[in-house]
């Protein structure tokens, strides 16, 4: 099987995969005061410095989650007690989506969706406008995108938010341990990550809160006071163990795997383009992650397209929505119509992807494309 969904979720690494078995086999409550319980607290705070490595931030200024669903909502609901617009955009994940739109009931008072255009950049006019209403209390943009991985500029968002009083949170779950991250260059105040995009655990995830963040205590879950207040819940230690590992490994291996990656995936849209067009890359202009293509096949629906190659694991959209029947409100926004977001495939590759696993893959959805193509054009 070609493995192409990192997007969905990246293999568990190995340094992660130890480092979870290593913290399960030992007992210890990490707020326990006895040995066993340091030694748990211990394995806690390497993970928080591993994980603050990566993001060149302070250890303290990291909240662990059960993954970025969590951190995204925590920022949101603390973020929404300033009272304020939030401004956001119609492309973001649904963790980020729905809840903007439950927090503020929807209402245009509350809430504003940025103008997306058809390479999948928010309208930074549109920001600067909303923003020049000084009523926006906070601004939330995805660092890149799950389904295109189209990458926001976080630099002149920060700058104009910043300049209007208003706070930056951005989703980087996809962009953390594929790209550098510089938390001291990059301005932003919150910023949700999951572990297991970069090879940790599954249900493991953080939220970035910058030092001196006039954020109201606003926690998700009450209880035992654990993450500094901010999330109640005795830790999970070995997926938090993991996620630290995981943090490392992909700290030292983004330097080498971002071009690696970035080669693989371009040889994998020439092949495509080339083999079965009539097809098109989207967000192909706009600066992307090294190693996601999302390609609409005209004509082929994407679910045809994927049963008929059983062999590569790719998806349809985003795998978040997928067995939900609407099409990706990601490439509506873009102005894709619904039979064109429908005929997308997105296909992610990571850092144990491999180049004869591309080539399979390449030759198993041109033949996948092609297929399907004939079977609905063919005389019944
Ligand atoms: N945001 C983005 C951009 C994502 O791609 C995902 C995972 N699909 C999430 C948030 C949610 O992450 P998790 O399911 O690990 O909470």
């Amino acid at each position: 099987l070609a493995y192409l969904d990192y997007n969905a979720t990246a293999p568990t690494r190995p340094e992660a995969l130890k480092a979870t078995v290593e913290a399960m086999s030992a007992v210890g409550n990490a707020s326990s005061t006895h040995r066993s319980g340091r030694h748990a607290a211990e394995r806690v705070d390497l993970a928080r410095r591993q994980v603050a490595e990566l993001l060149n931030c302070a250890h303290g200024e990291i909240v662990f989650t059960s993954g970025a669903t969590e951190a995204n909502n925590l920022a949101l609901r603390a973020a929404s007690g300033i009272g304020g617009r939030l401004v956001t955009s119609p492309v973001e994940h649904p963790a980020v989506l729905e809840t903007a739109k439950t927090i503020t009931s929807g209402s245009p008072d509350s809430l504003m969706l940025l103008p997306v255009d058809a390479d999948g950049l928010v309208d930074l006019d549109a920001l600067r406008k909303a923003l020049a209403t000084g009523e926006v209390a906070v601004v939330s943009l995805m660092a890149a995108n799950n389904e295109t991985g189209v990458i926001t500029d976080l630099g002149p968002v920060v700058e104009a938010a910043h300049r209007a009083g208003a706070l930056v949170h951005t989703d980087a779950t996809q962009l953390v341990g594929r790209l550098p991250v510089d938390l001291a260059e990059t301005d932003v105040d919150l910023l949700s990550l999951s572990a297991h995009k970069f090879g940790g655990p599954q249900g493991v995830g953080a939220l970035f809160v910058r030092r001196g963040t006039p954020l109201p205590y606003r926690p998700l879950l009450i209880g035992g006071g654990q993450e500094r207040g901010w999330r109640a819940g005795t830790l999970n230690v070995p997926g938090i163990a993991g996620a630290g590992a995981a943090a490392e490994a992909a700290r030292r291996a983004l330097a080498t795997e971002a071009p690696r990656i970035a080669q693989l995936r371009d040889a994998l849209e020439d092949a495509l383009v080339e083999r079965v067009g009539d097809c098109r890359i989207n967000g192909v202009r706009s600066t992307r992650l090294p190693g996601v293509t999302s390609i609409t096949f005209n004509g082929a629906p994407a679910d045809a397209v994927l049963a008929a190659m059983p062999d590569v694991a790719a998806s349809e959209g985003s795998a978040c929505s997928s067995g939900a029947p609407s099409p990706s409100h990601v490439l509506l926004a873009m102005g894709h119509s619904r039979e064109e977001a429908d005929s997308t495939v997105r296909f992610s590759l990571g850092y144990a992807t491999t180049a004869p696993e591309i080539e399979r893959a390449a030759v198993s959805a041109v033949r996948a494309v092609r297929h399907v193509r004939a079977a609905l054009t063919a005389p019944l």
